[in-house]
């Protein structure tokens, strides 16, 4: 096995994002990278009440499942993970959302706008409320290649460890799951705050 220390910190990561709506039925998937510069992924159609550190494999940085787990399917989203680590080496940790209040946030958009919110210092270099991010939402596809294209396409957008997929969720990352975790948790909030203003 590998660092047990990150693999059960992010189990327990995972359960507690379950708890609050971010990964209904079996959805959603996670990763990181070790001490050792291994990558683990959850594998597919766990539920994440119940997911424990067991239900991640080690997968090469182009996604393959490493021995021993090499008839075990990883999430069928691996290769969003992949493209995430090798655009932004420094990458330690990756989660996803099916959070409902940012879906409902995608539909026939290209980006999403969040303008003067005090939690937009949450996001990497933004000190202040004053002014705008923006956050790149890209078309959904079963085709991992479709999705990573898009990404390598926008890669000058993805500067604040966020984006979303249309009608899907949207993915954070950092160098820790303590950061990781922050921008996921800022960007539901944010989500949420256009909700309860727009309706
Ligand atoms: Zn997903």
């Amino acid at each position: 096995m590998g660092d047990l220390l990150i693999l059960n910190e992010l189990t327990q990561c995972i359960r507690a994002l379950h708890r609050v709506g971010h990964s209904p039925a079996t959805s959603t998937n996670y990763s990181c990278r070790d001490g050792n510069g291994k990558i683990w992924i959850t594998r597919s159609g766990i539920d994440k009440s119940l997911m424990q550190y067991e239900d991640f494999i080690e997968i090469s940085p182009e996604g393959t499942p490493l021995p021993p787990f090499e008839t075990i399917p990883p999430s069928a989203e691996t290769g969003i993970h992949c493209a995430i680590y090798h655009m932004f080496p420094d990458t330690q940790v990756i989660l996803h959302s099916h959070d409902i209040h940012a879906l409902v946030q995608t539909v026939g958009l290209s980006r999403k706008v969040f303008e003067g919110y005090e939690l937009q210092k949450a996001f990497r270099g933004v000190i202040t409320h004053e002014g705008e991010i923006s956050i790149p939402i890209i078309p959904n596809s079963q085709d991992m290649n479709d999705i990573k294209n898009a990404l390598l396409e926008r890669q000058s957008e993805l500067n604040y460890g966020v984006f979303m997929i249309e009608k899907h969720g949207y993915y954070t990352w950092g160098n820790s799951i303590f950061e990781a975790k922050r921008l996921l948790e800022a960007f539901s909030y944010l989500c949420r705050a256009e909700v309860l203003l727009n309706r």
